[in-house]
């Protein structure tokens, strides 16, 4: 074997172990699969959702409890789509499917006037498909395939146009209350995701078969993000590593902390704030200490080297 194709086949065999790894810890995390569940995985024809249930299927053979894949997809009948793909591809896989067909592109078309956004009554109506499908295989979970970039271009989308502190969660109950959907992509990043589509050559289905728009907003966030991670690697690693720290008594919402009866105790936390630390935004002095993005003691950042 060659020099090139050494390095080629290890860092494959890196992306998949972190691809695998970050997975398998998403589940573990969140318990989003549980011994006999039946899961059943959205499957769009895009590189998000193959690479999802590629992962699943793997961690499927080692995992030490037992739980069954079946990959859903719904036809919406878009004009062009290729039908033939999923199918021959699921079969080559021998993996258990179903599809269903479901013409909400027209119904889609009829109701929303030309060029207006259609993806918002879209999902919605392929929300409540895929939910009834669920209900009907007799699954217990329903799998999404988001990734990290997606929690990350929520997050900020909501912060700058809907004023709220709110993300995609990894782990939620629908609003019937009859279904668990998990996102065991929380963990991946998209370009960890494109490189696994290339080298394992899924039969990409393209995601502009209904004409419309990815929603502007969002790319311009996307490529924020993109840039961001470019410039300053291990930047993106660490805003998603907040996710999962959050410190209520250090942001403004009075029904997360009581702020209105806090008084003190006389008691010292050595865990709680340290108002006047110089790893606060401002040290009291005006200047804004240039520390006040290290975190705490004891937490050090985990820089993730996602170079191929
Ligand atoms: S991009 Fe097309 S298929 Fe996707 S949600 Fe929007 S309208 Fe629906």
């Amino acid at each position: 074997m060659r020099q090139a194709e050494r390095k080629q086949a290890h860092e494959t065999n890196k992306l998949s172990k972190r691809l695998h790894r970050e997975v398998g810890q998403a589940i573990t995390d969140y318990n989003m699969i549980e011994d006999g569940d039946k899961v059943m995985v959205c499957l769009s024809g895009g590189k998000d959702s193959y690479g999802l249930l590629d992962i699943l299927l793997n961690l499927q053979q080692r995992a030490p409890i037992k739980f069954e894949l079946v990959a859903v997809n719904l036809d919406q009948k878009q004009p062009g789509f290729p039908a033939h793909i999923l199918p021959e591809y699921l079969q080559s896989r021998g993996v258990p499917f179903h599809i269903e067909n479901q013409d909400t592109y027209s119904i889609v078309k009829r109701i929303i006037p030309e060029g207006d956004t259609m993806c918002s009554l879209c999902s919605r109506l392929r929300r409540g498909i895929l939910y009834r499908v669920a209900g009907e295989l007799g699954c217990t979970k329903i799998a999404l395939g988001h990734h990290r970039d997606d929690f990350l271009g929520t997050i900020f989308l909501n912060m700058f146009f809907g004023g709220k502190l709110k993300g995609m969660p990894p782990k939620l109950v629908s609003d019937d209350g009859k279904h668990t959907v998990i996102r065991p992509l929380a963990y991946v990043a998209e370009t960890d995701l494109e490189r696994w589509a290339e080298h394992r050559q899924f039969p990409i289905i393209p995601c502009s078969l209904c004409g419309s728009q990815e929603n502007l907003q969002r790319v311009q966030i996307k490529q924020m993000l993109r840039e961001w991670d470019r410039k300053f690697p291990g930047r993106i690693d660490n805003m998603h590593r907040a996710f999962s720290h959050v410190v209520p008594s250090h942001l403004m919402d009075r029904n997360l902390f009581p702020f209105q009866t806090i008084r003190p105790t006389g008691i010292a936390d050595p865990t709680g704030d340290k108002a006047f630390d110089e790893d606060d935004a401002d040290d009291g002095c005006g200047t804004p200490a240039a520390t006040a993005a290290l975190p705490d003691e004891g937490a050090p950042i985990q820089f993730i080297d996602r170079r191929p």
